[in-house]
């Protein structure tokens, strides 16, 4: 059969078109071709449907020979076996869901070097004889997708990856592409070092979403059901996906939800007949939401999906930002809202607690193991142990190599290193659990932080202009209020007080200047956050280490901004509402009645955004050009748009209108500062507007 193959004189695009079809490279493919053309190990991270199996195909087209490629799915090994079919090239897979015949012709034309691609599940590799049939003719490429399942730091660990590392030497001297979607920076460090490939070059691209708006909110438990209700109300935020934490949770949000537009629940207990169901429907528009544990998503494939939220913390930030990634595929604004409370840490410690019983229960099981296969119920018999519990520590046993379990379910004991190995993994679970609580918890930019967590240092300096941070008034979840004069006069106090001690922990921040808890402790750090997030002061999350444990503190120290701050200035920033009032606007028939009510209720207390229905034509006009000035302010400095100018300050401007400085400087909100920076510009907008 006639291959596509690469032609001399031909350059990569032209390569690209005519064997691939496509028009032109996507940012950064070109690059990682490249390389991997150039036979240099490569280590590529980049979100799931940017592209990265192009990086490994053309390179493999362009280098000739056989690219094996080992990829952990049946599924999505068949899809782009299939995919490489239809344009030609000449493919073969071998994985255990194929008839023993396929498989030894996949070998046969392999050793005969017939093939371009040759695609292979990765416990193959346990396969006495495999590697070494591989090894008689050298691939030109290998090609590891999904290389995050090498790292047991990583959230879907495979032991059969595990081996790579140890028969890669037999295949080499071919240079390897490592492909994954989520790998934080350790994630990376491990894969580089497991496969062996220390100099390998490092592309982390991509995992900006230009079109998400992520908003964070502290919210008790109790009121989140309610919330997600009255969010999605509105047509224009469906579809929807609803991330709840447990099956019972799920199936509860959908009934509610049910009753006002066609939703379901998606989870692990529900047969595959019905989950197929429910994924069908929704990718046809049939459901406008879908309330799903984990389990949903995996191969869901909806462009339109306008809000993701989730209605607990995640137990990883991977998981989490693979999850929100499900939002806006179409490339239109979308938003994705995480719902939490430090409660929902305590939950996942419960949860912690049942998955990880503590060594000494596993201990116990593995002494009473031996040599001679037993049954493990007569095992379980013997110990008097919780049946739950006995088949928890007996899979950690046998996943981490202190107990093999056969195929009647007889255990035999294994060997000793299983302790280290399990202390590792669920130091490694805690770890997850609290760079997602540290996420939630962050007052920087949110995309900003999850592109840090990926490990792209360089994109992370760019704040993103639509989460709750950068862009408060933009949230459809997050309210924010303006704080009162004690708040703004402890706020004053906070800044003097860092101004002459320069940094310390907030605890002791707190203790100082409020010896009798007038002001809680938890209202503290929220002042606290608001102030970093006006990008006056910085807040480090530190741990120091006492009596064997490691115990975290919040350090709190003025950025430059906060050390030059002129004594004067009116402190411009935003707090977040309390968790009551953490509700979204009702439904314009609804507004009227419930505003005038709540109005009176919290006149006196909350400073809230006023309802611009009181205001002159002109003054609204030149409030909504402000709004759409200060943003693009926003942008260009790479800071919150409160930074620029608080909503008061915004709206004062707009029914003063002023036009020169000295008019300006009269508005409440504008210290000398601002009018220095921004003076000119806003005086133009309130002339012409
Ligand atoms: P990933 O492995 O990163 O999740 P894929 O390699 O499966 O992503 O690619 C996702 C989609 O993007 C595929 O449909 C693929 O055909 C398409 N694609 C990849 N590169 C290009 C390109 N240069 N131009 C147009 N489409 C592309
Ligand atoms: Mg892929």
């Amino acid at each position: 059969m006639a291959t596509i193959s690469a032609q001399s004189g031909e350059t990569l695009v032209q390569l690209l078109q005519r064997a691939f079809g496509f028009s032109s490279f996507r940012v950064n493919q070109e690059v990682v071709c490249r390389a991997a053309i150039e036979g240099k190990d490569v280590l590529l991270v980049m979100p799931t449907g940017a592209g990265k199996s192009l990086c490994f195909q053309l390179p493999g087209i362009a280098r000739g020979g056989t690219t094996l490629v080992i990829s952990p799915l049946i599924a999505l090994m068949e899809d782009q076996v299939a995919k490489l079919n239809s344009l030609g090239f000449s493919v073969a897979r071998i994985h255990s869901g194929l008839e023993r015949a396929v498989s030894r012709h996949a070998c046969a034309e392999y050793l005969a070097g017939a093939l371009q691609f040759l695609f292979i599940a990765p416990e193959r590799l346990r396969v006495p004889g495999f590697i070494e049939m591989l090894a008689k003719r050298k691939p030109s490429l290998i090609a590891i997708d999904e290389a995050h399942c090498i790292s047991q730091w990583g959230h879907d660990f495979r032991p059969d990856y595990r081996m790579l590392g140890q028969f890669l030497p037999a295949l080499r001297p071919a240079p390897v592409i490592a492909l994954t979607a989520t790998a934080t920076t350790r994630v990376q460090d491990d894969i580089a070092a497991q496969l062996g490939m220390a100099d390998a070059c490092r592309f982390v691209y991509g995992f900006r979403r230009e079109n998400l708006g992520i908003e964070v909110v502290e919210m008790a438990p109790s009121m989140r059901a309610d919330f997600v209700a009255r969010l999605l109300d509105q047509n224009a935020r469906r579809p929807a996906i609803v991330y709840a934490p447990t099956r019972k949770q799920a199936e509860a949000l959908a009934e509610k939800l049910s009753a006002m537009f066609p939703a379901a629940a998606y989870h692990a207990g529900l047969d595959s007949q019905h989950r197929d169901n429910v994924q069908l429907r929704f990718q046809q528009g049939r459901l406008e939401a879908v309330v799903a544990t984990v389990a949903f998503g995996m191969g869901i494939d909806k462009a339109n999906v306008r809000t993701v939220i989730h209605t607990a913390l995640p137990g990883s930030v991977e998981a989490y930002y693979q999850e929100i990634g499900r939002a806006g595929r179409d490339g239109l604004p979308s938003r994705a809202v995480l719902l939490y409370s430090y409660s929902d840490r305590k939950t996942h410690e419960f949860f912690f607690e049942r998955d990880y019983p503590p060594v000494d229960m596993l201990d116990r099981v593995y002494r009473r193991l031996g040599q001679a296969p037993l049954h493990k119920e007569e095992v379980r018999g013997q110990l008097r142990m919780d049946s739950d519990l006995f088949d928890k520590a007996l899979e950690k046993l046998a996943i981490h190599g202190g107990g093999v379990v056969d195929f009647e379910e007889n255990a035999t004991q294994g060997t000793r290193g299983w302790r280290e190995s399990y202390a590792a993994e669920s130091q490694r679970k805690k770890t997850q659990l609290d760079l997602a609580m540290q996420y939630a918890e962050s007052s920087q930019c949110r995309m900003a932080s999850l592109i840090r967590h990926f490990g792209d240092v360089a994109d992370a300096r760019r704040a993103c202009g639509h989460c709750d941070v950068c862009a408060p008034d933009a949230c459809i979840a997050r309210r924010f209020r303006v704080p009162t004069e004690t708040e703004r006069q402890t706020a004053r106090s906070v800044l003097q007080l860092l101004k002459k001690s320069s940094a310390g922990s907030t605890g002791r921040l707190h203790k100082d200047m409020f010896p009798r808890e007038e002001v809680s402790r938890d209202a503290f750090e929220n002042l606290l956050r608001a102030l970093a997030s006006a990008g006056l002061i910085r807040l480090e999350e530190l741990t120091f280490e006492k009596d064997d444990r490691s115990i975290a503190y919040r350090k709190a120290s003025l950025t430059r901004e906060g050390e030059e701050l002129p004594a004067n200035d009116p402190l411009d920033f935003v707090l977040p509402e309390s968790l009551e009032q953490a509700v979204p606007p009702r439904k314009r028939s609804e507004t009227k009645r419930s505003a005038t009510a709540a109005a009176s209720k919290t006149k006196s207390t909350l400073p809230r955004r006023q309802d611009t229905s009181e205001m002159p034509a002109h003054a609204v006009a030149i409030e909504e050009k402000l709004r759409t000035w200060r943003l693009s302010q926003a942008r260009k400095h790479g800071v919150p748009a409160f930074c620029i100018l608080g909503n008061q300050t915004i709206r004062a401007i707009a029914q003063e209108r002023p036009i020169t400085l000295e008019e300006l400087l009269c508005v409440s909100g504008i210290g000398p500062a601002k009018a220095e920076k921004f003076g000119e510009e806003i005086c133009r907008i309130c002339a012409h507007g």
